[in-house]
């Protein structure tokens, strides 16, 4: 298995855990991109939003709807409400991923500047 976030899901590389249920995980990100920096991962692997909705429709919007319910519930813990988050998801190397296992970023804290940057 070569995916950085099963082996972190795994145990077998260490993370700053924040949350864990029976499909997801919460740690910090590793380069935090704003005070507060939580990554949501699901624990089965899914590349991306591309796999999770395929083009015939049969994605899983439960699925989703638990990802980012599981995103706003560790938001809410980080204290990163009432004032605001920001959650991003990339997709492709032309989204801007570059794990190719589906996660939410969670950013809050501190001033955002700057809408998509
Ligand atoms: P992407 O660019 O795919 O949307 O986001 C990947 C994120 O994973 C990046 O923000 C990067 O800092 C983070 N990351 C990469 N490797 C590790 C790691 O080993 N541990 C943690 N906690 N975060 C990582
Ligand atoms: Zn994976």
């Amino acid at each position: 298995m070569s995916c950085i976030f099963c082996k972190i899901i795994a145990g077998e590389i260490p993370s700053t855990k924040l949350f864990e249920d029976d499909q997801f995980i919460a740690i910090k990100d590793l380069h935090p991109q704003a005070a507060v920096h939580v990554l949501v991962i699901p624990k089965k692997h899914v590349v991306s939003l591309d796999e999770a909705f395929p083009s015939d429709g049969s994605g899983d919007t439960e699925f989703i709807g638990k990802l980012m319910a599981t995103g706003t519930r560790v938001a809410r813990e980080r204290g990163l409400l009432p004032g605001g988050f920001r959650s991003v998801i990339n997709t492709g190397a032309g989204g801007g991923q570059s794990v190719f296992h589906l996660h939410l970023h969670i950013l809050g804290g501190g001033s955002m500047s700057g809408k998509f940057g």
